[in-house]
């Protein structure tokens, strides 16, 4: 199964890829995990997109195809993977389709998670996030059992340099503008399937479970 995760910053998809990924034994690939742990560690792609993302912009092109070329062709994606973040330009459809195509695969389903603006910019400017395995918390929706530490390996949680409330409006807008064109492309594919993402995460959980099940959620 390769899934397609696709919604604005702040609609859940980290937070349910986590049980889709132990649902189909498939690994997570995301994008803004990668770049994140390039900017830790300083390499020349982490300096050159730091900028990008601080500002809530996206990263060129060229850099991401480049980046889920040598991902994709790992051996741990030969069973399917989750994406994350990326496709998020018509031209990184494109280039996904034609790198699929030549190694005999395709995306299956996409996965749209659906939140309204003013949920996300809450949902952002609240988040916390375990530096280590990426997992998200939330102050008041989804807080951690102990004080400010991952539940799993009870790292600090810090705050992403992106989630200011400016630079999850500008975010949230750059989703709308770029990357959910991209939906189109796949809908008349028929491969789509909406699900609303507002409510508990087990909530969604259920739809997406539900939706991906194809007994419910509309099909996009
Ligand atoms: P995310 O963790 O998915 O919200 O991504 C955080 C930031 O990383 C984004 O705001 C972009 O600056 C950058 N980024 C992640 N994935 C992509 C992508 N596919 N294309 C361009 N920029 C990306």
């Amino acid at each position: 199964m390769n899934l397609l995760l696709f919604g604005p910053p702040g609609s859940g998809k980290g937070t349910q890829a986590d049980f889709l990924t132990r649902e189909y034994g498939i690994p997570q690939i995301s994008t803004g995990d990668i770049l994140r742990d390039d900017v830790k560690r300083g390499t020349e792609l982490g300096l050159k997109a730091r900028e990008f993302m601080n500002r809530g912009e996206l990263v060129p092109d060229e850099v991401m195809v480049e980046m889920i070329r040598e991902r994709i062709t790992r051996p741990d994606c030969a069973g399917g993977f989750l994406l994350d973040g990326f496709p998020r330009t018509v031209p990184q459809a494109e280039a996904l389709d034609g790198m699929l195509e030549t190694i005999g695969q395709r995306i299956d389903r996409l996965l749209y998670l659906h939140v309204e603006l003013e949920e996300l910019v809450e949902r952002l400017t609240g988040r916390w996030v375990c530096p280590r395995c990426a997992r998200s918390y939330h102050m008041v929706n989804n807080r951690p059992q102990d004080d400010m530490k991952c539940n799993v390996d009870r790292t600090g949680l810090v705050h992403r340099d992106d989630d200011t409330e400016q630079t999850a409006r500008r975010r949230a807008e750059v989703f709308y503008q770029r990357t959910y064109p991209i939906l189109a492309f796949y809908r008349q594919r028929g491969i789509s399937v909406e699900v609303d993402g507002q409510g508990s995460i087990a909530e969604v959980r259920e739809r997406v479970k539900r939706a991906l099940q194809g007994q419910t959620g509309e099909a996009a």
